[in-house]
């Protein structure tokens, strides 16, 4: 693959790209080394070539199976709320999607354990960050809500859709100290909320009002 096709050009380029960086700066996010992989993350490459002139705004786009590839601002917001008072060892991400967040997060931590319940979409999120030489992430296909037993405890959960309320499962794979940054709700009434597991409980912060697809059950 060409360089060209990961830096862009037109819509695609520096430029571009710097002027996201500048807008989601104003909206409040201070965490560079986030900010510097959103700069850098070819997000272009990960929507359909009719939308790629779209990639660097800051809105979601649809990427097929009725998903959309997250808000830039969100995916910034989470993993600023995720890295937040520290850096994260192994990170559980629920609803890999078209691969983006992954790719934004995956060099900002140890490891990242994603699992998706579209198997169609989780092939190409593979094949992307394959192409990114993004190589410290484990893949599986299958239903997030029950988290990745063999693979935890993990330091960090971040959940890409939302569930009515939060699954048990993900906050009994979180380790002491670990933080799970969940959008909870039903449609048009979504929070982000962090969860913190602290020695003997679990503290939870919301993080404000956001809109996400439905976390489902079940493989796709
Ligand atoms: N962060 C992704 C966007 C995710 S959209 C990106 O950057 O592209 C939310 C994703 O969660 C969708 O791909 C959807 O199929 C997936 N999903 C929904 N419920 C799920 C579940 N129970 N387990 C795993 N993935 C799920």
């Amino acid at each position: 693959m060409s360089d060209l096709r990961f830096s862009g050009i037109g819509m695609t380029s520096a430029r571009t790209r710097d002027r996201l960086v500048q807008r989601l700066r104003e909206q409040g996010i201070a965490n560079l080394a986030v900010l510097d992989r959103i700069r850098n993350v070819p997000r272009h490459i990960f929507v359909d070539e009719a939308l790629g002139s779209r990639a660097y705004e800051d809105t979601a786009l649809p990427i097929g199976f009725g998903q959309t590839i997250s808000q830039p601002y969100i995916v910034a917001r989470m993993s600023e709320a995720l890295l937040q008072g520290g850096p994260l060892g192994k990170v559980l991400e629920v609803g890999t999607g078209c691969g983006y967040q992954t790719a934004v997060l995956a060099p900002l931590v140890e490891q990242v354990c994603t699992v998706e319940r579209i198997g169609a979409l989780l092939e190409r999120a593979k094949e992307r960050l394959r192409e990114l030489e993004i190589r410290n992430v484990k893949f599986r296909h299958g239903d997030g809500t029950q988290g990745w037993r063999a693979q935890g405890p993990f330091a960090g959960i971040l959940v890409a859709a939302a569930p009515l309320a939060v699954p048990r499962e993900l906050l009994a794979q979180l380790a002491p100290g670990g933080r799970l940054v969940v959008p909870v709700g039903p449609e048009g009434e979504q929070e982000l909320i962090r969860f913190t597991r602290r020695e003997e409980s679990v503290t939870r912060e919301s993080l404000g009002r956001v809109a996400f697809v439905p976390l489902l059950g079940g493989k796709g």
